[in-house]
């Protein structure tokens, strides 16, 4: 786990090198100031012992006494654990500790016994070609009255001094691995005084990247540390402060976006989905979890919508158009597309808001066609009022006879005017009064109304020997404006008459059921084709239009029964077959 980026890996390793190469260079140095000191030691230890054995042999030099000398040699030499060797000032060897003197080189040419001719003193590490191996040599001179009489040589093998010297360097070396082992723990607990706080900050700070703002950890360390804790634990706060705002403003937007009206659809540059509401989706029929990120293409199929937002996109002012929905039945929604900038100004995309105005469309549409066809309905009556009086002031009025006739089709006409104007004024004041106050609801007695009803088409009715039955329990009481409700049913049983043929039947029936009570006209006359049965109940609308003026209709009667349901918070129905006759059935719940 512990890589080598890790700062633990950085301060450990090094500290253990430095540590290692201080005391290999102080071993180092020791080992070789040692072996200097011990060297001069040596040197003036066989100097000493020179010296001394300088005494023992000056009386046997001069006269020469070669034979003592060489024996005192060769005691003292066993002695001292020496080789001690006595040489002429010629060179030549007069005694030895170790070999015998008569076999030995001159040794004029040593270095020792140069320094010692020249100086008081000479000294040579080398190889003893007698012996075979390394060897010391210190050499003095003997003098007599300034005279130089002989040189006394000492010497030891340099394997002794190594010996001792290797003693020394084993005990240095123990000693450094000791301190390296306790420099190498120590380098341990120290790197890890300094990482450990770093490694909780560290651990600190992942959590606050991760959301989660718990206090900060006690941290036991230098003062550049606790001042770096103390700033990440304010930057800490500052963020969570700052996350709050955000997530807070986030959440009001979200809550704004999702609860407009408006479908709102932000969207890329190519044409990907950034955010979407409610709305929208519900307007568009697609499913708004899955519609971030994918494009509008896929997201919604309506190529009026994809050219929209492509128009959008390419276009630098914000644009207007009434786009058409299939979803729920045929729709229409107002589009406003805007292009949508980033805090620099650079366009990322376009937003498109949506407001669905079906019905607002539908309305307008009605309210288009209402006016058209109240001027066409008063036009008609009116153009044939003026051309009676227009032929009437031309003569017609002198004749008897045609000026009743005339005056007969003028007042017909003034009638049918005076018909749909009282239609238009009744339709007015119950949509009018539902919108407004409301109608007045009393208890009233279902048959009272019926009876009422049928009393005012009784003429009409008996005219065209058409018998009306009424079926309705005297006891059915229900919350209703009266005089709207017999209105309503008038205006049935009036169509009923008209579309009945001579001497037919027509049933008004009141039923109570779970939660409504309902009343059906039902007559057995003409009958509606079906296409015509979901438009039936609009203003002016009729089947057959000159048969309905010439049976003195309006094309109202069935929008005032529509209204007047509707203004009781219930639904008026129709039921009809083709030349068999028709059923319209008023649902009124109960109050
Ligand atoms: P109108 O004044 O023409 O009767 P309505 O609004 O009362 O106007 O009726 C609209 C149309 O519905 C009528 O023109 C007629 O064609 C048709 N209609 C209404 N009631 C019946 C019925 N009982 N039988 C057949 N057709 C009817």
């Amino acid at each position: 786990m512990p890589g080598k980026k890790r700062l633990f890996w950085q301060l450990y390793p090094s500290y253990l090198l430095i540590t290692l190469i201080s005391l290999v260079a102080v071993t180092w140095y020791a080992s070789s100031s040692i072996r200097d000191f011990y060297t001069e030691q040596t040197i003036s230890d066989l100097e000493a012992r020179a010296r001394l054995f300088e005494q023992q042999i000056s009386e046997h030099i001069d006269p020469l006494d070669a034979k003592t000398i060489d024996q005192i040699s060769k005691k003292a030499g066993k002695h001292a654990l020496t080789r001690i060797t006595v040489i002429l000032p010629s060179g030549k060897v007069v005694g030895d500790s170790d070999e015998n003197p008569a076999t030995m080189d001159n040794h004029a040419d040593r270095p020792e016994f140069i320094g010692a001719i020249k100086g008081n003193r000479g000294t040579s590490i080398r190889h003893s070609i007698t012996l075979d191996k390394d060897l010391m040599y210190v050499a003095v001179r003997l003098k007599r009255r300034a005279h130089t009489i002989a040189v006394v040589r000492t010497s030891i093998p340099m394997t002794s001094i190594d010996d001792a010297l290797k003693i020394i360097q084993v005990k240095i070396l123990l000693g450094g691995l000791v301190m390296a082992l306790f420099a190498a723990i120590l380098s341990l607990f120290v790197s890890r005084r300094i990482t450990s706080p770093i490694e909780q900050i560290r651990s600190w700070a992942e959590s606050i990247a991760r959301g989660e703002f718990q206090l900060k950890p006690s941290v036991r360390a230098s003062e550049e540390i606790k001042a770096l804790c103390e700033s990440l634990s304010r930057m800490a706060e500052d963020l969570r402060e700052r996350i709050d705002i955000g997530v807070r403003q986030r959440n009001e937007i979200e809550a704004m976006f999702s609860s407009m009206i408006e479908g709102v659809i932000a969207l890329d540059m190519e044409e990907l989905v950034i955010n979407m509401n409610q709305a929208a989706a519900e307007i568009l029929g697609c499913d708004l979890s899955a519609a971030k990120g994918r494009s509008i293409q896929e997201v919604v199929r309506n190529t009026a919508l994809h050219e929209f937002v492509r128009e959008t996109i390419l276009a630098h002012n914000a644009i207007e158009k009434d786009i058409p929905i299939s979803f729920h039945g045929e729709g229409l929604v107002n589009g406003h597309g805007t292009l949508l900038r980033d805090a620099e100004g650079k366009q990322i995309g376009a937003l498109i808001v949506l407001n669905d105005v079906t019905r607002l469309r539908k309305l307008e549409n009605i309210r288009r066609d209402f006016v058209s066809n109240v001027s066409h309905e008063i036009k008609t009556p009116i153009t044939a009022i003026k051309g009676f009086v227009e032929t009437l002031r031309d003569g017609a009025v002198t004749n008897p006879e045609d000026a009743e006739r005339f005056l007969g089709i003028i007042e017909k006409h003034v009638d049918r005017l005076e018909a749909i104007i009282e239609d238009l004024l009744n339709l007015s004041k119950i949509e009018q009064e539902s919108e407004k106050e409301g109608i007045t609801l009393v208890k009233s007695r279902i048959s009272e109304i019926l009876q009422s009803a049928v009393q005012a088409c009784h003429v009409r009715a008996a005219h065209k020997e058409i018998n009306i039955e009424i079926s309705c329990a005297e006891s059915m009481v229900e919350k209703v404006d009266p005089s709207l409700i017999e209105q309503a049913v008038v205006n049935l049983l009036d169509n009923a008459i008209k579309y009945s043929d001579d001497g037919g039947i027509v049933r008004v029936e009141a039923a109570q059921g779970e939660d409504e009570v309902t009343i059906a006209v039902q007559d057995q006359g003409a009958g509606i084709d079906k296409k015509h049965l979901s438009r039936l109940f609009e203003r002016f609308y009729r089947v057959d239009k000159a048969r309905s003026r010439q049976l003195g209709g309006t094309g109202l009667g069935l929008a005032i029964v529509k209204h007047i349901v509707q203004a009781h918070g219930g639904k008026v129905l129709v039921e009809s077959t083709l030349g068999k006759g028709s059923t319209f059935t008023i649902h009124l719940p109960f109050a």
